[in-house]
């Protein structure tokens, strides 16, 4: 499509798209109203989670810290515990990181300003200061760019396009309601313009869509996930589980089980016990599950092991690697567990292996 027949194109979208966004929009939380620290938290969640798992989050979030004064001051288990089962919980440190500056100096009024806090990048900057702030600056995610390669029939490669149509859109953006439009297209990507089998009978953009299917856009390969192996042990003492707090990687700031870094059937666990210094318990049946980040995949066996000896007393054997020390475990009850500390769902599962006594 020439560049002239593409502008005249984009320039057609938001009287087609907010038409049909005043009839077809989502009632959703964060709809509310545009107050920024509130479409900030929602944008932070729903950048890696899907609408429907991170409304109640979303709710009780807000709930719990109501404005960024209340975020910038609250405990980082408190935090953690509130964005658990969100996943990435890079996000909620940066969202943190990023109250605190705005409780100090304001609410950025622009994109450009926004983008300067930690964990905000262009897509989150547009999509803030178009929503609450009412700039032309346009917030292109997977779903905007998935609408307008199909529109334009632009075949080139998703990164690419991301860059190029922020550029694109802004001129096309209405002379007001500029935080509609900009919904309006998310909407749209959302909830007719799918992935798969996307429903262009009932498309606003029907007449103006070169492409009218899922052919485009061209996807980028992905790189293979890297799998690690795992077994964790949930060291059970009455109705008290072992925990300890994890300092690094993705998961950093949770809470999990003691994880060795090998598969290990029944006999392999007991010996590893036996050489990690345990002398008085009884194993649990195992149970397996694999859990899926973005780039890699653990695949764990889960074991309770039931002992009055206290595991943070055990020592690591020569041969053999894990997560942390077993110096680091702590005991902590089950209300406790579900109150205070933040288990993530990639060792929540494992809870399943204990024996309710
Ligand atoms: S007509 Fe179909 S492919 Fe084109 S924008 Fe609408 S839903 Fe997407």
């Amino acid at each position: 499509m020439e560049k002239s027949e593409r502008e005249t194109t984009l320039q057609k979208l938001p009287a087609l798209l907010l038409a049909w966004y005043d009839k077809n929009k989502r009632d959703l939380p964060w709809r509310e109203n545009t107050d920024p620290y509130r479409v900030w938290v929602s944008e932070i969640m729903l950048q890696q989670t899907r609408v429907e798992a991170a409304k109640e989050h979303y709710i009780r979030f807000v709930r719990e810290l109501p404005d960024v004064r209340a975020l910038a001051a609250c405990p980082e288990d408190k935090l953690l515990k509130l964005w658990e089962g969100l996943g990435y919980y890079s996000r909620a440190r940066n969202l943190q990181k990023a109250a605190k500056i705005v409780a100090e100096s304001g609410f950025p009024q622009t994109a450009e300003g926004w983008k300067k806090l930690p964990g905000v990048g262009d897509y989150t900057a547009g999509a803030i200061a178009s929503i609450c702030f009412e700039e032309a600056s346009p917030a292109v995610d997977g779903n905007v760019v998935r609408v307008l390669s199909r529109v334009l029939a632009d075949g080139r490669e998703q990164e690419t396009l991301k860059r190029g149509f922020a550029a694109e859109l802004a001129p096309a953006y209405p002379a007001a309601r500029r935080g509609d439009f900009t919904q309006s297209l998310m909407e749209l990507g959302a909830t007719v313009c799918l992935p798969a089998s996307p429903l262009c009978l009932t498309c606003p953009l029907f007449s103006l869509c070169q492409t009218k299917s899922d052919a485009l856009p061209r996807r980028k390969e992905k790189p293979q996930r890297r799998i690690f192996c795992k077994t964790l042990f949930l060291f059970c003492d009455g109705g008290r589980l072992a925990l300890y707090r994890r300092t690094a990687g993705v998961l950093k700031g949770t809470y999990g089980f003691f994880s060795a870094e090998r598969p290990m059937d029944n006999a392999q666990a007991e010996d590893f016990l036996r050489r990690a210094g345990l002398q008085n318990f009884a194993l649990g049946a195992p149970l397996a599950h694999t859990h899926v980040f973005s780039h890699l995949e653990w695949h764990m066996t889960a074991y309770a092991v039931y002992s009055p000896e206290d595991a943070a007393r055990l020592e690591l054997p020569a041969d053999e690697s894990a997560e942390a020390d077993f110096a680091r475990l702590f005991y902590a009850d089950k209300r406790e567990i579900e109150s205070r500390y933040s288990l993530p769902s990639a060792f929540r599962w494992a809870l399943a292996c204990v024996t309710p006594n």
